[in-house]
């Protein structure tokens, strides 16, 4: 079968044929329905080598592809209750499984994470950019009658902004809150539907890209461009308190420190984007009580809420489908910023 192998650090992926998959012991063979690609498989390609902190988890040559959804094809020795055909999302992290955060359903932040030989489906382990994927039966939430192709980016592009949302709804309780998304991407354009349908919250949004402000306007979102004014502009449209909780899916030291400009005393910061940018901290330097964390990924119990509100139409990733043959052009397009809303590569055209 046709599959998107990350070969080497520092070298652009290949399509290439590899073995069909065998499900194991607990695991399931799906048949691809939908491959997202998302901007930390740039990340993984382009810019580490074996010296990253979470290299070793992740050593070529392996599949590609770790925002997953496909249809039941095989089931694995001891794995019950799954009908073929059946469509699900695929949790990626894949933790030990039996430690107490996995047994919360963060296999994010596995306590035998050091023990693994991988991070996720398609970090370190063969992902879903292929015909077929073989994933833990436990890593597998139902998505019904859903359309499967469309919901594949919620794995990652949905997961992520919402376990960040979810984490930061206090901050949005109540009437009169704002909230502001930086870098309106695959990620971002979903984290603004999900403040929308989760929170009462005023949407604040803003990208280097107009066209991507315009869809975060279709989505209820109001937008204010870069450059001179916008902290002050921001500030504005708070009434003067500031946003109460800022989502940067960027992460480089200009957006950080305009979430720094323009958060509320008691606010909170949430990175998202792992550019990796450095900011300085001081006593006098952030308003009081304001936080300023990082999050990663999300929880399996977390998944299910996000395909919840998918299969309600509560929100809907904006998706660019490409056929197998052109798999790498996604990857092209999104390395280029020429991508509005997620590529998904779909294996298995209709
Ligand atoms: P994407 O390429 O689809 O979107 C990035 C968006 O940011 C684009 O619309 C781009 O125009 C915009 N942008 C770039 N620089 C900007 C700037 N200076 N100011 C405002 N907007 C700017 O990327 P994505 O797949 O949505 O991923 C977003 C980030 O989140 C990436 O860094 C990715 O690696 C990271 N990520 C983190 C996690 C996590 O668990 N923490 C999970 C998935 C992705
Ligand atoms: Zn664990």
């Amino acid at each position: 079968m046709k599959a998107v192998r990350f070969t080497n650090w520092k070298t652009f992926p290949e399509l290439k044929d590899v073995e069909k998959p065998t499900p194991g012991p607990g695991e399931v063979l799906l048949k691809v329905a939908g491959a997202g690609a998302c901007h930390s498989d740039v990340a993984v390609f382009s810019d580490y080598d074996a010296d990253f902190p979470v290299a070793s988890m992740m050593q070529p040559e392996f599949t590609l592809g770790h925002e997953n959804s496909g249809w039941v094809e095989e089931v694995g020795e001891g794995v019950t209750g799954f009908t073929k055909g059946d469509a699900y999302l695929v949790y990626g992290p894949i933790g030990c499984g039996h430690c107490a955060a996995c047994s919360r359903g963060q296999d994010t932040y596995c306590d035998n994470v050091a023990t693994m030989p991988y991070l996720a489906s398609g970090l370190g382990r063969d992902g879903g950019m292929a015909e077929y994927l073989v994933v833990p039966a436990r890593n597998l939430v139902p998505l019904g009658e859903a359309d499967p192709i469309d919901a594949a980016p919620l794995s990652d592009a949905g997961l992520t902004p919402y376990h960040a949302i979810k984490l930061a709804l206090p901050k949005l309780a109540g009437g009169g809150k704002t909230a502001l998304v930086i870098g309106l991407g695959g990620l971002g354009q979903v984290a603004v539907q999900i403040l929308r349908a989760i929170t009462g919250a005023t949407v604040i949004a803003t990208d280097t890209k107009p066209e991507a402000m315009a869809e975060a306007e279709r989505n209820g979102a109001v937008t204010v461009p870069g450059g001179g004014g916008q902290v002050e502009r921001i500030r504005e449209l708070t009434g003067g308190k500031g946003v109460d909780a800022v989502f940067d899916f960027v992460g480089v030291k200009p957006t950080i420190e305009t979430a720094q400009q323009v958060v509320a005393r008691r606010g909170r910061i949430t990175i998202v984007g792992i550019a990796g940018g450095e900011v300085s901290w001081s006593f006098y330097s952030n308003p009081y009580e304001a936080e300023l964390t990082n999050t990663y990924w999300g929880t399996i119990e977390e998944l299910y809420e996000v395909a919840e509100l998918y299969r309600n139409g509560q929100i809907k990733p904006e998706v660019k489908r490409y056929a197998m043959a052109d798999a790498l052009q996604a990857y092209h397009d999104l390395h280029d910023g020429k991508l509005s809303g997620r590529a998904v590569v779909v294996p298995h055209q209709a």
